[in-house]
């Protein structure tokens, strides 16, 4: 555990010089640690997360120099596997290496901690669960929403009060570290294959998420998704209260769940019922009741929770509404960077046969047949984009309509030609953004951008 007390006179070694690795290096500095930060690509590569960093900081780039193992404890940046030289190295000097989310929580007064982690879920989820709790909390306290979200833990847990609330997600890579935190709330939404490249196998990614609630005090509580087998095993690990929700039955053990057009919940404090946020898929009322759930068990009352899901609109690339050109409504899914989930946002849209659908970018090698049922159900026609294009065209081939349009400007006008109102143009590429894109955002802005061009 990471106790800056034991630690203090010690040198610092911050891995890795991304955003979150910049704060917690400007962190310990602040605190008054000397402090390293190592990256292994070049200055021009990290110019500008440098440009954010403290003139305390000493730095080493395009690689890690022998001075590391004179530093007396560690931070890793999540990304960095435990398996990569330097951490051996580290680990063979016996110099403890922590995470960059525990280091945060170490200078953090906050007077509760909310934790999300799950496969798919974890960014819609902790922004819900951040504006219940604003909605909850009664000024001046209030949430600071941190972890993947954008902005590192380093940077909001700090500044957190005994009465304010830090509602942090937490990724699988980061909580693969051996990370301890005890969060009043947890949650695991689901666990479906993925970055099995990094955890090694399916095993190894299961037994990482048991981090999110196994130091957790026995008055917290853990949220977990009824329908997912592997969640549901997990929870019988969990030390604190496993609470279970499901979008696909009602009652029973469960503490929330999807019937008529409103979500119920039942837990010890309350039961009452509710309108879903106007968000569209099973998924997201599974996100809703997730969030809602870890609310309630921090003191978050009906009220909060009935006011914000009122009011959510999602979040940015996330299915998320860009306009209507002639009738058609143009949708954002540009976080829709693997097939999974495009498969989502298909379930969530498709009525009869109303869908454009714009699929492509950098493939991840992963097969796109999975698509075909749900294509075949809800698809007018594809129009693919980017480098994926061939690999798409000839795995859809014969389902419906597909037409090669190359760029995202090319597919929104040509699809326009075959669309009938009513219907939906669906971005959601199922592909990584890097062939044509700087990122799913700068894809998602430009998609946006056209859109409102065409109006
Ligand atoms: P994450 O932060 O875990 O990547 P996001 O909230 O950013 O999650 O959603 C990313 C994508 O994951 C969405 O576009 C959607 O396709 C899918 N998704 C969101 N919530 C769920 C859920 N509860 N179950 C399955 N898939 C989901």
């Amino acid at each position: 555990m990471f106790d800056p007390e034991n630690l203090k006179g010690k040198k610092a070694l911050v891995i890795g010089a991304g955003k979150s690795g910049v704060a917690c290096a400007n962190l310990l500095s602040a605190k008054g640690f000397r402090v390293l930060l190592t990256e292994g690509r070049s200055t021009a590569e990290v110019k500008n997360a440098l440009k954010a960093l403290r003139r305390t900081v000493e730095v080493e780039t395009g690689g890690h120099s022998k001075a590391v193992l004179n530093c007396g404890f560690a931070v890793k940046s999540p990304g960095m596997p435990q398996a990569s030289p330097l951490i051996a190295a580290l680990k063979k000097k016996k110099i403890q290496v922590f995470s960059e989310i525990e280091t945060a929580l170490a200078f953090s007064r906050a007077g509760k901690l909310l934790a999300v982690t799950g496969t798919n879920g974890k960014t819609t989820t902790t922004v819900l669960l951040g504006e219940i709790m604003n909605a909850a909390l009664s000024r001046p306290a209030r949430a600071l929403v941190c972890g993947n979200v954008g902005i590192p833990a380093s940077e909001a847990a700090p500044k957190a009060g005994p009465r304010d609330a830090v509602v942090m997600e937490v990724s699988s890579y980061q909580l693969e570290d051996s990370l301890h935190i005890a969060p009043q709330a947890a949650c695991v939404l689901n666990i479906t294959p993925d970055h099995l490249d990094h955890h090694g196998s399916m095993a190894a990614y299961i037994k990482a998420k048991e981090r999110i609630f196994k130091f957790q005090p026995r008055s917290g509580c853990c949220v977990f998704n009824y329908e997912d087998a592997n969640c549901r095993r997990l929870a019988k690990a969990c030390p604190s209260a496993p609470l279970f929700f499901s979008s696909k039955r009602s009652g029973g053990r469960l503490n929330a769940w999807a019937k008529g057009g409103k979500l119920h919940f039942k837990t010890a404090g309350a039961g009452f019922s509710v309108a879903p946020p106007a968000l569209p898929g099973a998924h997201n009322l599974e996100n809703a009741m997730c969030a809602a759930l870890m609310a309630l068990h921090c003191g978050a009352k009906p009220a909060a929770v009935k006011k914000t899901f009122a009011s959510f609109r999602g979040v940015e690339h996330r299915l998320e509404p860009a306009g209507k050109v002639r009738g058609i409504s143009f949708i954002n899914d540009s976080k829709a960077t693997n097939v999974d989930s495009t498969l989502v946002a298909l379930k969530a849209l498709g009525r009869g046969r109303n869908i454009c659908l714009i699929l492509g970018g950098q493939d991840k090698g992963n097969p796109y047949a999975p698509l075909l049922p749900l294509i075949r159900r809800h698809v007018r026609a594809v129009f693919t984009i980017g480098a994926a294009a061939p690999k798409i065209e000839k795995e859809l081939a014969g389902s419906c309509p597909i037409f090669t349009s190359i760029t995202m400007e090319n597919a929104c006008s040509s699809l326009l030609e075959i669309a009938a109102g009513g219907d939906t143009a669906l971005f959601s590429p199922a592909c990584a953004s890097f062939d044509q894109f700087k990122d799913f955002e700068d894809r998602g802005r430009k998609f946006k951008a056209f859109v409102r061009k065409l109006k």
